[in-house]
């Protein structure tokens, strides 16, 4: 009889038994949260809390983890279901709100100043910016993911405060409050198309990212792109801005 760890416990490079201790929260758990939620979960992490307001579209069932009887539902909902029946140890909080505001704000600001590190999961550009002026503000980690509107390419941006450069360091024209062709186009699953290989490959790469940091191992790389046409990824080491409006003054 083996247990649930037991092929996590022999991994040679860290000690997967201290994600018990540690709290990660998910904002967003579209095509590719809901994949780094399965991970966390399944890994053993100790408070998993998800933040989604939307509900779930049968536009949504080509990526992972949703089921068809869960259309109408809220995702954190659907995947609450999914998640505690792949692993009970998990404390999981949901939260249907919006993260930019109001109860959902209040919410995120709560959470995330208890938790170890952010999983951004978004895919409107000004909740990105907003989390990641959020995160510096608050020295919480943000493991920043998102796929390009072709659906082909991706990135892994990890943000740790006063360590390496955020979003605003590399991207200097960029304003905290812009809105966005993104933005006017619409939010939301349907208005892009989003391949379940692209989402599954960036969400792992997310966890991957967060788990060397949460326990210790490797080298976390500040910025990762995948290019699914060539198949090639590369990492990228870029520097801090010191002027950087949002992390410049972040020790
Ligand atoms: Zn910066």
């Amino acid at each position: 009889m083996t247990e649930r760890y037991a092929r996590l416990k022999i991994f040679p490079f860290a000690d997967f038994s201290k994600l018990k201790e540690k709290k990660v929260t998910v904002v967003g758990v579209g095509g590719l949260g809901a994949t780094c939620a399965e991970i966390m979960t399944r890994c053993g992490v100790g408070r998993l809390t998800i933040f989604d307001f939307d509900k779930l579209e049968e536009a949504n069932l080509n990526r992972l983890i949703y089921r068809t009887h869960q259309v109408g539902m809220f995702k954190v909902d659907a995947l609450r279901e999914y998640l505690l029946a792949a692993n009970s140890d998990v404390e999981l909080l949901t939260y249907p709100n919006d993260v930019t505001d109001g109860k959902g704000y209040d919410a995120l600001l709560k959470e995330a100043r208890e938790s170890d590190l952010v999983l951004g999961c978004v895919d409107s550009f000004h909740v990105r910016i907003f989390l990641n002026s959020l995160c510096v503000r608050l020295k919480v980690p943000l493991i920043d993911g998102g796929a390009s509107l072709d659906g082909i390419n991706g990135s892994v941006h990890s943000i740790i405060p006063g360590k390496t450069p955020c979003y605003r360091c590399n991207k200097p024209a960029l304003k905290d409050d812009s809105t966005t062709d993104l933005k006017k186009a619409g939010d939301g699953a349907c208005h892009f198309t989003s391949l379940p290989t692209t989402m599954g490959i960036i969400a792992s790469l997310q966890c991957q990212e967060a788990l060397k940091y949460l326990l210790g191992f490797g080298n976390v790389a500040p910025y990762i792109l995948y290019y699914g046409l060539e198949g090639k990824m590369q990492r990228y080491n870029w520097k801090r801005d010191p002027k950087c409006p949002v992390c410049g003054g972040v020790k």
